[in-house]
C-alpha cells in the first residue's frame, strides 16, 4: 500500500538535478566533461579556506556554534550593520524555507517571476501556499506587472535579482520604487546569490535599506562566487524580528562549524572575489558577442551565467560532445540554455562545438 503524503507535497516538483557527469560519461564513452550547468566558480574558493580547513577538521567532534557568532560579526563588520539583522543557513536555499516555514500559512499567495529559481515555488506549495506567477518581460521582472498582482491574500513576493535562468537585473529606479509601492504586510524577498557578479552601476544596493523597510529579506549565498558550494552557506540580511521568529524555526545547528569557518575565511579575501568578477565580465562578454554572431538571442547577463535562446534544441546535442548546460524549453516551443561560463579555454571549447553543430546543420 502507498502511504500518502500531505497533499500539498502531491505538487511539487522535485528539482531537476540533471544527469550526473559519471553518467553522461558512461553513456556516450566520453573521457571529460565540461559542466557548465551549477553556476559554479570555474576558479575555486580562495586558497586560504583550504588552510583553515585542515585546522577546523580536528574540531569535528565539536557542535557548531548555534548561532554562527564569528561569522555574524564578520558580515555585520563587512557590510556595516547590525549582528541582529543577519540570519546564516544552510545554503541560501535554507532561508527560502525557513521564510516559508515560518510565514507561509495554506492559502496565503505567493508572488514569483516566471521563470525564475525554482525552490521559491517547492517551498511556497508545501506550506500549502498558492503561487502567483509573473512571466518575464525581455528575460527580466516585471516589477508592474508583479504590483498588479498583489491581492488581499499577498503575503510574500520574491525577486531574484539577478534573475536565475535569464542572468538579467532591474534597475535601481525600478526596484526602490517597487519596495516603496509594497505594503509593509507582505514580505519582499529580494535573491543575490549573484550580487558579486553584477558589474553595472544600475543596481540598487539594497542592504542600505533594511533599517527602511522592515518587510525587506535579501539573500546572499557563499555557493557562487566564493567557491564554497559544497560546504553550504548562505545568509539572509532582514530586520531583528524576521531573524528572531525565523530562529524558532531553523534547525539548531543548521551550518556546518567547517563551513562557518570557511565562510568567514573567503569573505576576508575580496580580492579573490573582485579577480573572480572581473575575469568573469570579460568572458561574459566574449561568450555573449560569438553567440550572438551565431544567431543566438542572449540576454544580457549580469551574472557567471548566460541565458541563449534558439529555434532549434541544442542541450541535448552538447551533451553529446561531452558539454553539460541546463536546457528551458521556451513558450514559442524553442529552447534555451543557460550555461556557466568558464575559463577563456572551456569558453573556446563551448563556442567550438557549438560552431560544430552549426556547421553541420544539426542545430
Ligand atoms: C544558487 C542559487 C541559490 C542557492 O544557493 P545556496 O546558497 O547554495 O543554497 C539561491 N538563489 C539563486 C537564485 C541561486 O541561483
Amino acid at each position: 500500500m502507498k502511504i500518502n503524503t500531505r497533499k500539498e507535497i502531491e505538487e511539487v516538483r522535485p528539482y531537476n538535478l540533471g544527469k550526473s557527469p559519471e553518467d553522461i560519461k558512461n553513456e556516450y564513452g566520453l573521457q571529460v566533461i565540461q559542466k557548465m550547468s551549477d553556476n559554479e566558480n570555474v576558479y575555486g574558493c580562495t586558497t586560504d579556506v583550504e588552510k583553515e580547513l585542515t585546522h577546523s577538521i580536528k574540531q569535528l567532534h565539536s557542535y557548531p556554534d548555534g548561532i554562527t557568532t564569528v561569522l555574524t560579526e564578520n558580515l555585520a563588520s563587512f557590510y556595516q550593520l547590525n549582528q541582529n539583522q543577519f540570519l546564516i543557513g544552510n545554503g541560501s536555499e535554507e532561508i527560502i524555507r525557513l521564510l516559508t516555514r515560518g510565514y507561509i500559512s495554506s492559502g496565503d499567495e505567493v508572488i514569483i517571476a516566471d521563470p525564475t529559481f525554482p525552490r521559491y515555488e517547492a517551498n511556497a506549495i508545501i506550506e500549502g501556499g498558492i503561487l502567483v506567477k509573473v512571466p518575464l518581460r525581455d528575460g527580466k521582472h516585471d516589477l508592474r506587472a508583479m504590483v498588479e498582482a498583489i491581492s488581499i491574500r499577498t503575503k510574500m513576493i520574491f525577486v531574484c535579482n539577478p534573475n536565475n535562468p535569464t542572468g538579467t537585473i532591474v534597475g535601481k529606479d525600478e526596484l526602490f520604487q517597487f519596495i516603496k509601492t509594497i505594503p509593509n504586510h507582505i514580505i519582499v524577498v529580494i535573491d543575490e546569490a549573484y550580487f558579486e557578479y553584477v558589474m553595472t552601476d544600475d543596481y540598487l544596493k539594497t542592504h542600505t535599506l533594511l533599517d527602511r523597510f522592515a518587510n525587506l529579506v535579501i539573500l546572499r549565498t557563499f555557493s557562487k562566487v566564493y567557491g564554497l558550494a559544497a560546504l553550504r552557506v548562505g545568509y539572509g540580511m532582514m530586520s531583528p524580528d524576521f531573524v528572531q521568529q525565523l530562529m524558532k524555526v531553523k534547525d539548531v545547528f543548521n551550518v556546518n562549524q567547517l563551513a562557518q569557518n570557511a565562510a568567514r575565511v573567503a569573505l576576508n579575501d575580496q580580492h579573490f572575489v573582485k579577480e573572480c568578477a572581473k575575469k568573469n565580465q570579460l568572458e561574459r562578454e566574449f561568450v555573449t558577442r560569438k553567440l550572438i554572431e551565431m544567431d543566438y538571442k542572449v540576454y544580457p547577463s549580469e551574472t557567471n551565467f548566460l541565458y541563449a535562446c534558439s529555434e532549434h534544441p541544442v542541450a541535448e546535442k552538447l551533451q553529446k560532445k561531452g558539454m553539460l548546460v541546463r536546457a528551458f524549453s521556451q513558450p514559442n516551443g524553442g529552447e534555451a540554455i543557460r550555461v556557466t561560463l568558464g575559463t577563456r579555454e572551456e569558453n573556446i571549447a563551448f563556442l567550438h562545438v557549438i560552431g560544430m553543430l552549426k556547421k553541420e546543420r544539426v542545430v
